[in-house]
């Protein structure tokens, strides 16, 4: 049977990491604050920010909530992070994504300081991911680089494939498997043969976004596999980009969804903000 590769522990681990830290700066007068912006009324956006509000709670960082109403200009939001930038009290600042359409994304992650982007999203921070030098890394992917770590997972000399190529999953997570010496391939949409470029691969990242799609004929027996998507299906029920039942049987470890990416990506934030505290 493949080994599991629990998320759900590891961020646990991460967090209660983070709460031993933020615990011993409050000790010496420090606090950490996690200023949090959601705008408009997006289900799942509200979910994701009250999960994040809930591991700050839990690590010791205070955080700040500023809900706006979707009618928001964006002259409005980019004035608040320039204020939000200049109050020494908070050491980062977080955008909820996706923001209504008459909002400029780029323009956003490009007004928020660098030095308070626990995002990891701002051009600085990319560039300095691509160079080597320090920074704050994107959640997910970062969290991907933690969970293969902590689950004894050699990245160095394997071939990587990750299939996706979006700013916040699959270009990042290419870099810091390269990072870490992996031999890596990007796939997308205009790839040709899917299937036998995947079959290469010692480590398999699915950043695709459709449910089930990678099946075990994109798999090379004893793979190891990491699933990023996250999809709700008709019963109710989570899903990834990966067919688990299919797929499980012939690799030697695999992160499942519900329990392996997702809670990552939070504890990732939370690591984050400490490192910001600090700097
Ligand atoms: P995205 O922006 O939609 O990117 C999807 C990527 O997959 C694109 O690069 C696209 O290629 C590629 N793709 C689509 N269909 C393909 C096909 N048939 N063959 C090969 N490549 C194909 O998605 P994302 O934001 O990276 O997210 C990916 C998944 O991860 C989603 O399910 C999302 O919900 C999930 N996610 C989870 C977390 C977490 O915390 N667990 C965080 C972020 C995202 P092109 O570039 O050519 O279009």
């Amino acid at each position: 049977m493949a080994q599991l590769i629990d998320g759900k522990r590891i961020s646990a681990e991460i967090k209660d990491e983070v709460k031993a830290r933020v615990s011993a700066m409050k000790a010496e007068g420090k606090s950490v604050c996690l200023a949090v912006i959601l705008v408009g009324e997006d289900p799942a956006s509200k979910v994701y920010v009250g999960n994040k509000k809930k591991a700050c709670e839990y690590t010791g960082i205070e955080s700040l909530s500023y809900e706006l109403p979707a009618e928001t200009t964006e002259e409005e939001l980019l004035g608040l992070i320039h204020k939000l930038n200049a109050d020494d009290k908070v050491n980062g600042i977080l955008v909820q994504f996706p923001l209504p359409i008459h909002i400029d994304a780029k323009k956003v992650i490009n007004a928020i300081s660098p030095l308070k982007d626990v995002d990891g999203f701002h051009p600085v921070n990319t560039g300095a991911m691509l160079n080597g030098d320090a920074g704050f890394l994107p959640c997910t992917p970062a969290g991907i680089i933690e969970l293969l770590k902590r689950s004894d997972v050699d990245i160095e000399g394997k071939e990587c494939v990750v299939i996706g190529r979006s700013n916040i999953v699959g270009k990042p997570m290419s870099v810091l498997l390269l990072r870490e010496n992996g031999t890596v391939t990007i796939t997308h949409s205009r790839t040709k043969d899917l299937k036998e470029v995947c079959k290469r691969a010692d480590i398999l990242v699915a950043a695709i976004g459709r449910p089930k799609f990678i099946n075990s004929e994109y798999i090379k027996e004893g793979a190891v596999v990491i699933d990023v998507g996250i999809h709700r299906m008709e019963n109710g029920k989570l899903c990834g980009d990966v067919d688990f039942d299919d797929v499980e049987p012939h690799v030697s470890a695999i992160s499942p969804v519900p329990g392996g990416v997702g809670p990552m990506t939070i504890a990732m934030l939370m690591k984050n903000c400490a490192d910001s505290a600090e700097m």
